[in-house]
């Protein structure tokens, strides 16, 4: 029978790679409590309304990229392409907002159908926060720190933080007439999926990938020369907020974000180490997306990271440096021994956090050896006939090539004691 490999665009995580998902995992989580932030998890199928409505008719996401599917009742239901618009109905549903402002992370999976390619999958994962109920540039800002210390904390310095700001309802449509009358006498020469945006959102057009466009992006006018006033001092808040924090940034006219809920501020973390799925981060403010979603006005900031594109970058930094070896490799050399080691293995890991390894095969001690290099085992714990006779046990450091023989105490506990000890 041939065997069933995963869907394209999907992708297996297993060990040795999972341990880095588990750190990264782990130091968002910290990252965020120091924010005040708390853990959200929603489904990861919603009604295919909730995402027409609140990532926008007019996007790449809904237009062509969801997985959507009737289930068996009829209804239809679609893959979350993004978390936002999940967090935001969980919000309505228990009336979170009723009790002030809600500060939320989210980890977890989202699905497009795109072109798989080197950081761009079709099952990908996102670590995300979400600030509501906050209007000014302090969450804009606090926000950005979120990503920027997380990024400082993986070493990753060369990400630059691009920042524009896309106005709001007052100052929008005035930039949309500006952008329509620039595009509109290149419309023929503009791509076939800008030609189809033109009408419809020629913001979009900003976001465009295709070089054919990019002539035409490349000289259109910027919303920053057309932001009214309130949108003009949101961004000048902001903007004074990173330089007194020592955030480094980068005004960049073109990011629109791929989104139709976005205003005021727009951001994105670029690293220039992973080629072309550059954006590490995306995000910004959507104040009118709450409402969209038959909610009270509320304003929200906040953004996903994608989990790929961060793991990418940093082992791109890294080189191929091996992670440290921590632990230990338990190893039996004949039957009475191994009787002897399986409980004293029992009591190394009551005894110590870091990992006790043991497969508990016949084998040669050069075989043992190997498998301890492939766990990454820092010592071995080494019993045979010889030690047992003698009431010892080798502990053998693994990166200095050296044996220490120590007594074999009367207990398991009291083994796995002294080899903590010697190890500490
Ligand atoms: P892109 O322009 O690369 O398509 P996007 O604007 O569609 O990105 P967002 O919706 O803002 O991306 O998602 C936030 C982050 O999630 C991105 O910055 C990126 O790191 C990651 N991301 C988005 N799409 C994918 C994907 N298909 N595979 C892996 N990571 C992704
Ligand atoms: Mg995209």
């Amino acid at each position: 029978m041939t065997p069933i490999s995963a869907p394209r665009g999907t992708r297996d995580v297993y060990p040795p790679e999972s341990a880095q998902w588990n750190r990264l995992e782990a130091d968002c989580r910290e990252v965020a409590q120091r924010f005040g932030y708390g853990e959200i998890r929603t489904p990861m199928f919603e009604a295919t309304e909730l995402f027409a409505r609140g990532v926008g008719e007019t996007t790449d996401i809904v237009e062509k990229e969801m997985y959507t599917f009737l289930d068996k009742g009829g209804r239809s239901m679609t893959l979350r392409p993004e978390l936002t618009a999940g967090v935001v109905r969980a919000l309505l549903e228990h009336k979170l907002l009723a009790q002030g402002s809600q500060r939320l992370f989210y980890i977890g999976p989202f699905f497009r159908y795109e072109r798989p390619q080197a950081g761009r999958y079709r099952q990908a994962n996102q670590f995300g926060v979400e600030c509501f109920g906050a209007a000014g540039a302090e969450a804009d800002l606090e926000v950005i720190q979120i990503a920027a210390l997380l990024l400082a904390r993986y070493g990753i310095t060369d990400a630059v933080l691009n920042i524009n700001s896309v106005g709001d309802k007052v100052c929008r449509p005035r930039y949309r007439e500006a952008l329509l009358a620039h595009f509109r006498p290149h419309a023929a020469a503009l791509s076939g999926d800008s030609q189809r945006r033109l009408e419809r959102n020629p913001l979009r057009i900003l976001d465009s990938k295709d070089p054919l466009d990019r002539p035409f992006v490349e000289s259109a006018p910027t919303m920053l020369d057309h932001l009214c006033p309130e949108c003009r001092a949101h961004f000048a808040a902001l903007r004074a907020y990173l330089d007194a924090l020592n955030v480094a940034y980068v005004l960049n006219p073109r990011i629109v974000r791929g989104l139709d809920y976005y205003t005021r501020t727009v951001f994105e973390f670029v690293s220039s180490v992973i080629g072309s799925q550059s954006t590490v981060c995306g995000g910004g403010r959507y104040d009118g997306l709450v409402e969209e979603l038959g909610g009270p006005p509320t304003p929200g900031v906040g953004f996903g990271l994608g989990i790929e594109r961060f793991l990418m970058v940093v082992e791109k930094l890294a080189g191929d440096g091996a992670p440290p070896r921590r632990g230990f490799q338990a190893i039996a050399l004949g039957e009475a021994a191994r009787e002897r080691l399986v409980a004293v293995a029992g009591a190394l890991r009551e005894a110590s956090a870091a990992p006790t390894f043991a497969d508990w095969e016949s084998r040669k001690l050069t075989a043992h050896f190997k498998t301890a290099d492939r766990n990454g085992a820092r010592w071995a714990v080494i019993l045979g006939d010889d030690e047992l006779a003698k009431g010892e046990i080798v502990l053998r450091d693994l990166i200095a090539r050296e044996d220490r023989r120590l007594p074999l105490g009367a207990t398991a506990a009291e083994v796995a004691q002294t080899l903590v000890e010697a190890t500490a």
